[in-house]
């Protein structure tokens, strides 16, 4: 299980996060669902140790993680733009992160050819980035988070390059990967549609703090507010 608490972070004057409380059980997803700026990402770096929170504490598994360097957190983070590495080749950027561990280059290649198998991608261990289609780069990306294992996944926009039915099977697979290795997720997301796919739980995040939180039934049939109606798309 993976928890913020009390979370509180600001920049400046504005005040990004105050006393967030969330946690998001194995195998589950909380899409975190906020206007542009309302510190969605933030949420995710503090998670991954990249940015540190004023104070609030962030839990993984039982342990305290909130001092831990982000290397030694056992989390894997996709992004919105996927983040390969253009120099490598399609096998190479899955195994990056096993071989960062000392992995030797053959048992890290079996490894990424398995994962690669896993996501349909096969065909394509080979070639170059800027040889594949944004799906597929999304499933190398994909493939090179989940290889090490991760004990949390960060996901900020993942799908939204993607046409709608890319969109949709991806989702469907990143669920059913979340479930099968039981591990939690954060999602970040613009889209209530997406959020309510995805999630078990949903975080309505404003003004650094969480408006609303329930199941995707609960928000929709019963916003708390015209803001948390306006977020989950029932307002304009
Ligand atoms: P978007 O949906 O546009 O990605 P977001 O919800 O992810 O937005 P954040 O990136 O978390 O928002 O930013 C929250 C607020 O904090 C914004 O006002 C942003 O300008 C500010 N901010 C983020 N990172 C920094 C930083 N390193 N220094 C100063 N201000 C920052
Ligand atoms: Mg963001």
């Amino acid at each position: 299980m993976f928890a913020f608490k009390s979370i509180t972070k600001r920049f400046g004057q504005t005040m990004v996060a105050e006393h967030i409380d969330l946690q998001v059980e194995a195998g589950e997803i909380l899409a975190i669902l906020g206007a542009s700026g309302s510190g969605k990402s933030t949420l995710l770096h503090i998670a991954a140790g990249l940015q540190k929170a004023d104070s609030g504490e962030v839990w993984l598994n039982g342990e305290n993680i909130t001092f831990r360097q982000p290397e030694k957190r056992e989390i894997a983070m996709m992004f919105q733009d996927f983040a390969l590495f253009p120099h490598l080749n399609v096998w190479q950027n899955v195994a990056f992160g096993v071989r960062l561990r000392g992995v030797g280059k053959a048992a890290a290649r079996e490894q990424a050819q398995n994962w690669l198998a896993k996501l349909n991608l096969s065909h394509a261990a080979n070639r170059t980035i800027a040889q594949l289609s944004g799906g597929e780069q999304q499933r190398v990306a994909l493939a090179r988070a989940l290889i090490v294992q991760p004990k949390l996944l960060l996901l900020d926009e993942p799908f939204s390059s993607l046409d709608t039915a890319l969109r949709q099977q991806l989702q469907q697979e990143i669920i059913a990967l979340i479930r099968e290795y039981h591990i939690p997720a954060l999602l970040v997301s613009h889209d209530p549609a997406e959020a309510a796919l995805t999630a078990q739980h949903i975080a309505l995040l404003a003004d650094g703090r969480i408006i609303q939180y329930g199941t995707p039934a609960e928000l929709f049939r019963r916003p708390v507010s015209a803001q948390a109606a306006r977020l989950l798309g029932c307002l304009n």
